[in-house]
Parts: C-alpha cells; structure tokens; sequence
C-alpha cells in the first residue's frame, strides 16, 4: 500500500489511517457517477444530496479522498477569485462581476457553517487576507486591486493599508502597504476533504478508492469504466480529476496542470512568535508575478507556497515534481528575508502538487443533460473556496434545480483548449522565466525587463 501520508503535512495529520475504501468490484448502476475525491467531487455530492437525498451518488477515485490538490493546498479559503477583478469587469461588466466576487464572499461563510453543521473539525479560522506590497514596485497593483472593489461597490470589504498598520498585523520586511480584507479564512484542507467525504458517506454517498476511470462515455447510456467493472449514471456523469483530469485523452488539453509548492517551518517558539505578530492569523501574500502564499497554521508553524517548478513537456504529472529543490530552497530563502528573526529556522516537509490552470483562467462549471456529461475544474490555485460555489451550482445544473446561481458567468460555459505541443511547453516556459525575470529586476531595483509588458499582457487574468 502507498504511504499516503508522505503526500502533505495536511494528509499525515488529517487525523484517520487513510487506509484506502474498498475499490470497485464490479459494474453497477446509480443516479451520478462521480470521477475524483477532491472538493469538487464531494461538494457537487453534498449538495446533490442535501437536495435530494434519495439520489444514489458513487464517487470513484483513484488514489484515497484529497490525493490531489485538496490534500496538498496552503489553505486558504479565500473570497479570491482566479480572475482578478479588474478583468472579470472587462470581460463580463460590473454587475456580473460584482455578483461572483458577493458568492466568493459567501462561500467562504458556507465552508466554514458546513464544517460546523457536519461537525468537520478543520481549524477553519476567520483571519481575513492581507495582500503586502513588497517593496515600492508592488504599491501600483495593490492601489488598482482597491480601486477594482470600489468600482464594483465592494470597497467597504478592502481596506488599504500603510506600511505603520500593515507592521501592526505582521511584521514582514520591505512592506510598503497593504490591501486587507476580513472575508478569508485558513484551515487545515486535509481535514476538511477527509471531513467532507466522511459527511457524504453519512448521507448515503459511497466511495471507492484505488479506483482509476479509464474511459468516460457519455450519452443516453452514460458510465464510467474502470478496469474492475463500469458504474452506470442515469442522471449524470461527473469529471471533477482537475490537473489529473488532463491524463484522459479526450480532456488532455483541457487545462494545464501547473506546479505550486510548499515548504513548512517547525512550530515557532512563543518568543519567535512575538517577533513575527501575525495574531490574527491572516492569509498572507506578497505581489510578486511568481506567487507566494503564507498561511500560519493552528499548531503554530509558517506554511510558505510558491509557483516556480517548470512546466514539463505533454503536461506530465509525476510524484517526482511534487518536490523541486530550487524552488523549495528559494521558498526556505524567502521564510527568512520576510522575517529575519527565524534565521535558522527548521524546515520539516516540503511538498506539491499540480493546479489546473484553464486556457481562460476561467473555472468550467457545465452540465449537458442530453449528454449527461458534467465537469467541473479550472481553480489555477484558488480552489478551496471556489470548488464550493462551483459545486453547489453544478448540483443545481444536474438538479434541474433552478437557484440564482446560473447567473454567475461561469455558469455553462467551458474553456478553450490549450494549444498542442510543442507550443504549448514554449509558451509556457517562456511565461514561467519572465515573470521571474520580472520579479528578479524590480525586486533588484532594476528597470523591467524589455518583454515585461508581452509577458504580463499575454499573462493577464
Ligand atoms: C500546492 C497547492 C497549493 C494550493 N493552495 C491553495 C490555497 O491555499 N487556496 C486555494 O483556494 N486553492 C489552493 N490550491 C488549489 C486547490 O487545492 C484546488 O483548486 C482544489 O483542491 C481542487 O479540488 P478538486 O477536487 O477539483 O481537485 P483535486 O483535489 O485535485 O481532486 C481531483 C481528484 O481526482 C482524482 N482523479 C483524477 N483522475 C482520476 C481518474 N481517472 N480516476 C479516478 N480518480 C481520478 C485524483 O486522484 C484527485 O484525488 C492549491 C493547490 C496546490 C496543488
């Protein structure tokens, strides 16, 4: 058996064996059929569920439940969308775009009352998200992000900060100002996916595991085959693999999985904690193009993340990436220039996983009833929240349960493919090295690279 806990801090510590279900035996028959054991798949079933109990949902997962991304994320639960605001104005108009960034809002509510509801104990803490301008360079974009919300009558939930009152929340270096907002939450996502599951099995869901879906076969006869037997839909078929979904031939350009890694420091002492401030236990991130996310976690260590793996030829996924030695040691690096008093500091996991990065940034929410097809994928890195707004309306969609949230723009819409290769790896290679590049110069006081604004433009969402 593989030693699953050797994926994440948040699997070793979700707090069960994580020995796996039972895996499918045989073909059978229910209502939905779900592939992937991620928040995806377990909320559209939660919600399907609390609808209509009587339904008969199967969820078939290769691994065990949050073998992908909702087991190895840096837990923030976040009103972020993968879209920043700015764009989903240009792209959908103020009042669309103002009525998901209300629903992000509320998911990051919803999560924390289902935890409660179902009795999910996943340290879900409501910190709020401070965005830190590192260095003067980064003001400019904190300053438009504020106007955004303004503009779309959301100012009262963002606060800009100066360099005084950000260092009254965390003392970081370099901090120039800040942008804060109180709707954001931290947990432990290993708890709550191993929580969420156990809530679906409650009501009646079952799960297999060890159980990889080779095919997918829509249509009046819809399933999914697995080498042990195939599970018949007669309502629906759901795709919720996300990055691994693009393994399956038909869905291979579908996203582009992309690296997101993570290192973690031992517990700090009280005294280092002193040092540091972070009380209220805010997500926290800089500006930079590359990404990073700090979290600080209820047992007391810092969680650092941060892109920076390079994307490989034909989308591979391998556990070999889930560690990248100069990425983890930058992010080491980078724990100790944000806080100079942890010099020295003892890192205990490092860790990592594939994001799905739509061609659009855009998630993919669609239910075809003809087809009875329904995927439900495309977070690029902001999936924990989202994942539950997308599966309550994606419940709805396979429902015929008519809610207001068809309206949000992600409602029945799916994403261009991504380009084929070779394109695809040049393209995005050369993406991954601007940004550093970018990143490098003006962290480096130095003037923006010559292809900074190609790279920026061809990189906006
Ligand atoms: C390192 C990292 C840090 C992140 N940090 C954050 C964060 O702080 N905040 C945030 O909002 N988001 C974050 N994300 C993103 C977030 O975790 C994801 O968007 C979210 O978990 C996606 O959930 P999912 O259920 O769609 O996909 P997953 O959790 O990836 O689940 C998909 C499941 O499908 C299974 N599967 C795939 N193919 C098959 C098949 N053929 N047969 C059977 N099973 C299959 C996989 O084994 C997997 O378990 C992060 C992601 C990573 C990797």
């Amino acid at each position: 058996m593989k030693d699953y806990a050797k994926y994440s801090f948040w699997l070793e510590t979700a707090g069960d064996s994580l020995v796996p279900r039972p895996s499918l035996q045989r073909s059978s028959e229910v209502d939905v059929a779900i592939l992937g054991g991620g928040y995806s798949g377990l909320w559209t079933a939660y919600y399907l569920l609390q609808a209509n109990p009587g339904l008969r949902i199967a969820i078939l997962e290769k691994e065990i439940v949050g073998f992908g991304a909702s087991g190895r994320n840096g837990g923030w639960c976040s009103s972020r969308f993968p879209i920043t605001p700015r764009v989903l104005e240009e792209r959908f108009g103020a009042d669309a775009a103002r009525n998901l960034l209300m629903a992000m809002i509320d998911s990051v509510d919803e999560v924390g009352r289902v935890c409660s509801e179902e009795g999910i104990a996943a340290d879900y803490r409501k910190g709020g998200i401070l965005s830190l301008a590192r260095g003067a360079h980064q003001l400019p974009a904190i300053r438009a992000s504020h106007a955004a919300y303004c503009r779309l009558s959301l100012g009262v939930y963002f606060q800009l900060l100066s360099a005084t009152e950000c260092s009254e929340r965390v003392r970081a270096t370099n901090v120039q100002g800040g942008l804060y907002t109180p709707k954001g939450a931290s947990l432990h996502p290993g708890k709550l996916v191993r929580g969420l599951a156990a809530a679906v099995e409650k009501r009646g869901a079952v799960i297999y595991e060890n159980t990889e879906v080779t095919k997918v076969c829509p249509g009046s006869n819809a399933r999914l085959i697995t080498a042990a037997g195939e599970v018949r839909a007669k309502r629906a078929i759901i795709l919720a693999g996300e990055a691994y979904l693009t393994r399956l031939r038909k869905y291979h350009r579908a996203l582009l999985p992309m690296y997101s890694l993570i290192s973690l420091t031992e517990p700090l002492t009280p005294a280092q904690w002193a040092e540091v401030g972070w009380q209220n236990h805010e997500s926290l991130a800089s500006n930079r193009l590359t990404v990073d996310y700090l979290t600080r976690t209820s047992d007391g260590r810092i969680l650092f993340g941060s892109r920076g793996a390079p994307y490989k030829f034909g989308s591979r996924i391998s556990d070999d990436q889930d560690v990248h030695e100069p990425t983890h040691t930058r992010v080491h690096q980078a724990v100790v220039e944000w806080f100079p008093s942890l010099k020295g500091i003892q890192f205990t996991h490092n860790w990592g996983g594939p994001v799905g990065v739509p061609r659009d940034w855009m998630p993919t929410v669609h239910f075809d009833p003809t087809s009875r097809l329904g995927i439900i994928a495309g977070y690029t890195g902001q999936g924990v929240s989202t994942s539950n707004l997308t599966g309550r309306l994606l419940a709805t969609l396979v429902a015929a349960d008519p809610s207001n949230l068809e309206n949000l723009p992600f409602a029945q819409r799916r994403s261009p493919n991504w380009e084929m290769e070779p394109l695809r790896w040049l393209v995005v290679t050369y993406m991954q090295k601007a940004f550093q590049r970018i990143d490098d110069a003006l962290e480096g006081g130095k003037p923006r690279p010559l292809d900074a604004k190609i790279a920026e433009t061809l990189g906006r969402h």
